[in-house]
């Protein structure tokens, strides 16, 4: 189907299949259930919390929306080395992170990769935003940003700029600590909006992603120690044991 590239902009062939959340995601998280469908969650606003497995089809994918190049060579690049960075894989030794724990005098417990390519790894984040963006699949509604926003996560990508750190500056928090709770799961993305800004939250196998969108909002200083940086830096923070689906469902109902 010949058609405009929402990456690029020009007219080209686009593929039929390009997927939203990455497949890989999917494949090395374990993520797949036997029959080869996802388990996702669904969650219902003010009732009792139901968490239910839900089979839907192997992964999110969308027709018409990428150019083969952009899909394979730009964003695929991006996946290529998160990949290899979060499953293990052959990288130069400045891009490989190594993963670290830690507890606070406060006993605040994180884990903090060093060596995680801020570049890199951030467009790969900022392209599942924009991906989920731009979809028109019913799981990524509440991903909903003004065509400004966009318009910016999409030059980013294509022009390999990951902006300042205070531009889409990316949280991370986990509950992979806690061995009671599941790791195959993608949770519905959700939004949130929080002192006047818009917190975009994804789950991803164990781990919640928290886009903050703003364009430079934040002091840099202040958010240096909290976000994937510029020294090639990110804490994941734990959630504490037991209180997983607790933090779960409060931020789902923000
Ligand atoms: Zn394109």
């Amino acid at each position: 189907m010949k058609g405009i590239c929402k990456l690029c902009g020009k007219s080209e062939e686009l593929l039929n299949e390009s997927h939203i959340i990455p497949d890989f995601i999917y494949r090395d998280l374990g993520i797949f259930n036997e029959n080869h469908t996802l388990n996702r969650l669904t969650v219902k606003k003010e009732k009792e919390p139901i968490v239910h497995s839900r089979s839907i089809p192997s992964s999110e994918y969308e027709a018409g929306i990428l150019c083969s190049k952009c899909d394979n060579e730009i964003i695929g690049g991006y996946e290529n080395y998160a990949k290899k960075a979060m499953f293990g894989g052959a990288l130069p030794s400045d891009e490989s992170p190594i993963v670290t724990d830690y507890v606070t005098p406060q006993n605040i417990k994180y884990s903090q990769a060093v060596g995680i390519s801020y570049p890199k790894f951030k467009l790969f984040l900022l392209s599942i935003l924009w991906r989920m963006a731009i979809s028109s699949r019913p799981i990524f509604y509440q991903v909903e940003l003004s065509d400004e926003i966009k318009e910016k996560l999409r030059l980013m990508i294509l022009n390999d700029d990951p902006g300042d750190l205070n531009e889409f500056p990316i949280y991370g928090m986990t509950y992979l600590n806690d061995p009671s709770m599941p790791r195959d799961i993608i949770g519905q993305p959700f939004r949130a909006e929080v002192d006047g800004n818009t917190i975009i939250r994804i789950l991803l196998g164990g781990i919640f992603i928290l886009y903050h969108i703003s364009i430079g909002f934040h002091d840099e200083n202040r958010i240096e120690n909290l976000v994937l940086n510029k020294k090639n830096e990110w804490k994941l923070f734990h959630i504490e044991v037991g209180k997983g689906w607790e933090f779960f469902f409060k931020h789902a109902s923000w």
